[in-house]
């Protein structure tokens, strides 16, 4: 296998600050499937791979995210992706304070962790929309009855309002019924 020398190409053109990395190509297919099933629920919150790695490199910047260098697959197959950083010097300046030879792989596990926190974050809200409903609490009904024991207290009364969960009178006797005094 051909030994890449340096996996960082800074380009001439400094004035657009494009940077082109050559990263984990299943990564970079993992990040756009990513961004394809945003697009398809019409979020447009990230544009483009290169925002992503971008957002993920700022996270990394602000503390947000912890990477594990010694994770990455230095042998996985790469693809090579060019990133605009016109919009935000700091950010350049940032990369460019990091070491040399670290540079590629903090970029790379920058996006990977960046897009496991928002995979992540994905999850939570589905799993919010699936929660179920609390169960309605059943609810007390008054019978006028000719006679019953209150099941509490068990005190007998005739012709008498009971109370009980039953959803009708005819199942009433499938269930407990209280009297007045014992509701209240
Ligand atoms: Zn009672």
């Amino acid at each position: 296998m051909r030994k890449v020398k340096s996996q960082i190409k800074p380009l001439k053109a400094t004035r657009t600050a494009k940077i082109t990395f050559a990263l984990n190509a299943n990564l970079c297919q993992q990040a756009e499937n990513w961004l394809n099933s945003q697009w398809t629920q019409h979020d447009y919150t990230y544009s483009s791979l290169s925002e992503l790695i971008r957002k993920g490199l700022q996270a990394y910047q602000e503390g947000e995210i912890e990477i594990n260098l010694t994770e990455r697959d230095k042998n996985a197959p790469k693809r090579e992706i060019t990133v605009r950083f016109g919009s935000n010097p700091d950010l350049l300046n940032f990369y460019y304070s990091l070491p040399y030879s670290q540079r590629t792989a903090i970029i790379e596990e920058s996006l990977q962790v960046y897009l496991e926190k928002l995979n992540a974050k994905e999850l939570e809200k589905y799993v919010k929309v699936i929660e179920p409903k609390p169960k309605p609490q059943p609810k007390l009904t008054p019978y006028y009855l000719l006679n019953f024991i209150c099941d509490k207290c068990g005190d007998e009364y005739e012709e008498d309002t009971a109370y009980s969960y039953a959803p009708s009178v005819k199942e009433i006797n499938k269930y407990y019924t209280y009297c007045w005094e014992c509701v209240k």
